[in-house]
């Protein structure tokens, strides 16, 4: 199965993604966790991205397109994958269009996650990673057993430095103006399912599992 994950910053793109995994087995490609894994470990890809993040600008489409490319070419992409959180703007869902065409592949579904704007500030603000296995928690909506420690592995939660109410705020506005018009673009391609991510996390799970059926 070859799956998008589209919505605005904090509709709960990664959390569902991590569901389709356990249900689907699909590798999940998180271009979002790609940059943090090196902007942690210190790489040139990191230190370029860094500044970009934490404005809550776009990363340039030099440096995440290829990186794409070469994620999905990997084998264990030939029976399919899951992108989150690319593309984010119309050059890069013409650059993947290109890419899938030339390999003949073909996109399964375009989940798209719709949350009402009033929600995200909350949701994204709200949220804790694990910065060892990157599971996600919310402070109100999906607190984890301990206080600051993850269910799975134990290490402490951490809060994103792009987690704060303003650059939360910038990432909407970009989202506004450069993700949301990737909704028409798919719906004119016939393969956008649209979700209602207003609900509670297992209801939007039940929906994305019909619509993937
Ligand atoms: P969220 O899921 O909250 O929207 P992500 O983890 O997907 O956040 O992305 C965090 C940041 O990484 C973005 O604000 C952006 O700066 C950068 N980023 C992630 N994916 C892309 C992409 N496809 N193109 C450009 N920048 C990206
Ligand atoms: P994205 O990857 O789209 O930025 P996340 O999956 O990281 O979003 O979710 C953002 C925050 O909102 C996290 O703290 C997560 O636990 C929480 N969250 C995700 N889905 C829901 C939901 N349906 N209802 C309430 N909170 C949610
Ligand atoms: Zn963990």
């Amino acid at each position: 199965m070859k799956i998008i994950l589209l919505g605005p910053p904090g509709a709960g793109k990664g959390t569902q993604a991590a569901n389709i995994v356990d249900t689907y087995g699909v590798p999940h490609i998180s271009t979002g966790d790609i940059f943090r894994k090196n902007i942690k470990e210190g790489t040139e890809l990191g230190k370029k991205a860094q500044e970009y993040i934490n404005q809550g600008k776009l990363v340039p489409d030099e440096l995440t397109c290829g990186l794409v490319a070469s994620r999905i070419s990997e084998d264990d992409c030939k029976d399919g994958f899951m992108l989150d959180g690319f593309p984010r703007n119309i050059f890069q869902a013409e650059y993947l269009n290109k890419y899938l065409t030339e390999n003949n592949v073909a996109l399964d579904k375009v989940i798209n996650i719709e949350v009402d704007s009033e929600l995200l500030i909350e949701r994204a603000c709200g949220r804790r990673i694990c910065k060892n296995c990157g599971a996600t928690y919310h402070i109100k909506f999906n607190p984890s057993k301990k206080d600051g420690i993850c269910d799975v592995c134990q290490s402490a939660l951490t809060q994103r430095p792009d987690d704060n109410e303003e650059t939360v705020s910038q990432r909407i506005q970009v989202y506004l103006s450069e993700t949301k018009p990737l909704v028409d673009y798919y719906t004119e391609k016939n393969v956008i399912a649209n979700i209602n991510g207003n609900q509670d996390i297992n209801k939007v799970f039940e929906d994305i599992k019909a619509a993937l059926a």
